[in-house]
């Protein structure tokens, strides 16, 4: 038989109601002769909360705990939708990473799958089971440990199960009918895209479009998946969605063909340090070992052998960051202070045109300095540019952009 991973996102199965409808999607493929392997989310807004509670509890939390508590969440909904499936007489079974088991690395709290056997899923298929489905998001470490795969994750896991059993297709059903040029809930005028390039949804969802995670766009392209994202909320036809691809199946493009954000960054400036061979191994080492995931880094000319280092970082690791540098001050680094600005985002804007058209960079920047919006950090490569600015102006940058770029009109 044909094999289909479905994955429903968080929103679309957050209650009885929406767990019944998912299930019934999948009762349309089954009696296509597919069998199935469905991927499921927490329900909506339970992993937030279990993460609430492990900040509460332990700021600085030991990540093996986090995730054995985090993970827990995925195990409810397979129970659920597996009974509900087996409710409309759909032979159904389901399994939690450990039970597969998904293996993944033993860096916790953002594992990597290392292996999928399919043996015992597809040894129930054989004996007439039609749907697995499994928790997204978790899987077990070479330790025995529980692992999470990072916010997101179960686009990963459904991908990686598309890839184990060679599936006809990957579908990811989410709350939004496809990929946009930009957040649909943010711009009003974003445009849905019938097919987005592998590379182009890589820098996307890299760069902060959550519809897919970043790791799952790259198991895709590694694998050649076919993978399609639609709404779990509509009726859906072998068309639907947004399909991702290969370049060449994309006849024309925008110059840029999408925009990104990251709301919740926040950026630290070490102060006056005393620059020297090594100061960048030093602070970046400290940052990498605390767990801190940097982004923007910039470092200023130097003036009389001081000077300041800047770079970016998610919101929530400030907390681990500050310690990693307070606990190097005077030890293995000179600064004076440790600036915090906790209320910026990244706006980028994406496009595989760019590497044949000059003078994107200079048209966005002067979009945002006709807005008043003063740039604070630029990186660039080869089809993206980001910047760092005020967190109250991304909304208005990220319309205005979409807007110059004529995002909202089809090339
Ligand atoms: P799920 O719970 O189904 O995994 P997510 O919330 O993770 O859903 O991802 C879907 C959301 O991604 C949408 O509701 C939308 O707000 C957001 N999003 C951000 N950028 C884009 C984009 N370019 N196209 C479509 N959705 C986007
Ligand atoms: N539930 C997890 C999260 O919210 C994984 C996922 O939904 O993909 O990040
Ligand atoms: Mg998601």
């Amino acid at each position: 038989m044909p094999v289909l991973v479905m994955k429903f996102g968080g929103t679309s199965v957050a209650n009885l109601d929406r767990i019944r409808r998912a299930a019934k999607r999948v009762g349309v493929e089954v009696a296509k002769g597919y069998d199935v392997i469905v991927i499921v989310s927490a329900m909506s807004g339970k992993t937030n909360e279990l993460v609430g509670w492990v900040d509460e509890i332990s700021p600085l939390y030991d990540a093996r705990e986090y995730d054995a508590v985090v993970s827990s969440g995925e195990n409810v909904t397979a129970g659920l939708m597996a009974l509900t499936l087996q409710e409309m007489d759909v032979p159904a079974r389901s399994w939690q990473g450990w039970q597969v088991p998904l293996i993944t690395t033993s860096a916790h709290s953002a594992a990597r799958i290392e292996e999928i056997p399919t043996k015992n899923i597809n040894q129930k298929f054989a004996e007439g089971m039609k749907v697995a489905v499994v928790a997204g998001f978790q899987g077990i470490s070479p330790e025995g440990r529980i692992t999470t795969l990072g916010r997101g994750g179960s686009d990963t896991t459904a991908v990686a199960f598309a890839a184990a059993f060679e599936a006809e297709r990957c579908d990811i059903y989410t709350d939004v009918d496809g990929v946009y040029t930009t957040d649909p809930r943010i711009c009003g005028k974003a445009r849905k895209l019938d097919k987005i390039s592998f590379e182009e949804m890589l820098e996307l969802a890299s760069l902060g479009a959550k519809v897919l995670q970043t790791r799952s766009v790259e198991l895709a392209m590694r694998y050649k998946v076919k993978l399609r994202v639609l709404s779990s909320f509509e009726e859906q036809s072998d068309e639907a969605g947004t399909l991702v691809c290969d370049e060449e199946e994309i006849m024309e493009s925008n110059v840029v063909s999408g925009v990104a954000y990251s709301r919740d960054e926040a950026q630290m400036t070490l102060l006056s340090v005393a620059d020297r061979p090594g100061i960048a191994a030093t602070i970046f080492g400290a940052l990498s070992d605390a767990g801190v995931n940097v982004d923007m880094i910039v470092q200023d000319v130097s003036e009389e052998g001081r000077t300041n280092m800047t770079f970016s970082l998610p919101v929530d690791q400030v907390k681990r960051a500050e310690k990693a540098m307070n606990d190097i001050k005077g030890v293995s680094l000179n600064y004076d202070t440790l600036q915090i600005e906790p209320d910026v985002a990244k706006v980028s804007v994406v496009g595989i045109g760019m590497r044949s058209q000059s003078g994107v960079a200079a048209k966005m920047f002067k979009v945002l300095s006709d807005e008043g919006i003063n740039i604070k950090v630029i990186t660039t490569s080869e089809i993206k540019i980001s910047v760092l600015i005020d967190r109250k102006y991304m909304e208005l940058a990220v319309q205005a952009l979409h807007d110059a770029f004529g995002l909202d009109k089809a090339a």
